[in-house]
């Protein structure tokens, strides 16, 4: 009787200590530690670190420009986007004409 449960003090107590030394000598639950490595290095390569503007196509010279640095022109309703000021004004001479 006695023994029986000196043995089975001694597997939960065994276990209990296998069980701190894994966690404190990967610092986290390793399976899950692992998972996220990986989950982080396959998202790092995919997501630019600054947000880039968007190029609109100035329709007379065909040049991309940023949006937040193109020369917006609306125009029946559509905007239209110019790398610079004569581009906009050719596209509105060819409008009108
Ligand atoms: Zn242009």
């Amino acid at each position: 009787m006695i023994v029986r449960f000196l043995r089975f003090l001694l597997l939960v107590g065994l276990g209990y200590f296998l069980f701190k030394w894994l966690w404190k000598g990967s610092g986290v639950w390793p399976f899950a530690s692992k998972k996220k490595q990986r989950d982080e290095a396959a998202a790092t390569p995919n997501s630019p670190p600054q947000i880039i503007a968007e190029m609109k196509k100035d329709p007379v010279c065909g040049t991309y420009i940023p949006e937040n640095q193109a020369i917006i022109c609306e125009l029946h309703g559509a905007a239209h986007y110019f790398c610079s000021e004569e581009c906009k004004l050719k596209f509105q001479e060819t409008d009108a004409a």
